[in-house]
């Protein structure tokens, strides 16, 4: 079965903003919420297909991506029960408090949960961007304690199964709302939900079973890839809960700018300046390029700002739409300091020169002499 479109789902345009996706979302939960849908099946995946819409709508980075590469580039990854983000305590509370505290949340306890997502940035030169590199990357993630291996007990001493809950984490019980009674479930205040006490902490992690660790990861950045490109390594997030899987390592690239290059796509940009006499007598200029230095026949007579383009010297396409060109721009260049000789030499130019050699001065003196009389 294909996945429908998260717009489609929630019934929203494509540019719908915060407000509006809220709200679609809200009617969509109050409509198909299991605790009012209790054994429906149909309204269960309305359900958990709406939540899983708007988990990534809500968030603007996976919106962008979403928009930007479909469902491939969110992947969910969801579990029973499992959507994380924060627009969803935000929005439950919400439903919550018109219901007097009707619905139980959407996040259970129970079932196993995806870990959190790190984002990590990461800085290359022009160069690297151009060619591809390999980096090891460097971040920090939740790992199980080394101390206690997870456990949160202190080392020589166990947990034991909750009483209060009998290990389920959750305890149940029954609220009025406008709606009728309804049966509810919270997570168990004796135990936090996790079923079992630990009776004396672990004095390293202080019972949480995790320490923050540094971690290394080495990752290919193919060539052409552009500024705030975002590569995703599916599994090096943050440790899942109850067994749920890890979450995801987002790597952002960072570009560091060139002194002489720039990227418009997938061409290079680059400015050249020459001198006057260069670009009205012509000359072979050596172009600096990705590739090393290229000559090019500048002709006679060349004006400032003109364009010239060396084709298949830019960078290639990240998804292979072949490679693109340089561009290089030629600025010219008036001395600002003369010598009395060579001040005489241009004086002398310009006598020589009269009006034919401007044409373009010619035609604008024309146009003056045109507009005003
Ligand atoms: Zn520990
Ligand atoms: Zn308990």
């Amino acid at each position: 079965m294909s996945k429908r479109d998260y717009y489609d789902v929630l019934g929203v345009e494509k540019n719908a903003d915060e407000k509006e996706l809220k709200k679609a979302y809200r009617k969509m939960a109050m409509k198909y919420h299991p605790d009012r849908n209790p054994e429906d099946q149909k309204a269960a995946e309305k359900f958990r297909e709406a939540s899983e819409a708007y988990e990534i709508l809500s968030n603007p980075e996976k919106r962008s991506r979403y928009d930007q590469f479909g469902h491939d580039g969110v992947d969910p990854q969801m579990s029973a029960g499992g959507f994380g983000g924060a627009g969803f305590d935000d929005i439950f509370s919400d439903i919550f408090d018109m219901f007097g505290g009707g619905f139980s949340s959407g996040r259970s306890r129970r079932g196993p949960r995806k870990g959190s997502d790190i984002q990590q940035y990461v800085e290359i030169t022009f160069e690297e961007s151009a060619f591809g590199v390999e980096k090891e990357i460097v971040f920090h993630r939740d790992e199980p304690c080394g101390t206690c291996d997870g456990s949160g007990a202190k080392p020589g001493t166990s947990s034991k199964t909750c009483g209060k809950c009998n290990g389920s984490g959750e305890v149940k019980f029954v609220q009025r709302t406008p709606l009728g009674q309804i049966m509810n479930v919270k997570p168990c205040p004796e135990c936090g939900g996790e079923g079992k006490i630990v009776e004396e902490h672990c004095p390293a992690c202080h019972g949480h079973g995790t320490e923050r660790k540094q971690k290394r990861v080495k990752v290919k950045i193919p060539a052409g890839v552009d500024n705030d490109s975002v590569i995703p390594l599916r599994g090096y997030g943050e440790p899942g809960s109850k067994g749920g899987p890890h979450g995801d390592l987002y790597i952002i690239v960072r570009v560091k700018p060139h002194k002489l290059f720039k990227r418009e796509g997938d061409n290079v940009i680059c400015e050249m300046p020459v001198t006057f006499a260069q670009a009205a007598l012509g000359d072979e200029l050596e172009v600096p390029t990705l590739y090393g230095k290229v000559k090019y026949k500048m002709p006679e007579g060349t004006q400032t700002g003109t364009v010239f383009r060396l084709k298949n010297k830019g960078i290639d396409n990240p998804r292979g739409y072949g490679k693109g060109d340089q561009y290089i721009r030629v600025n010219i260049e008036v001395p600002k300091k003369l010598s009395q000789k060579q001040k005489d030499l241009l004086r002398e130019f310009a006598k020589a020169s009269g009006d034919e050699v401007h044409e373009q001065q010619k035609s604008f003196f024309d146009k003056v002499k045109d507009a005003l009389s």
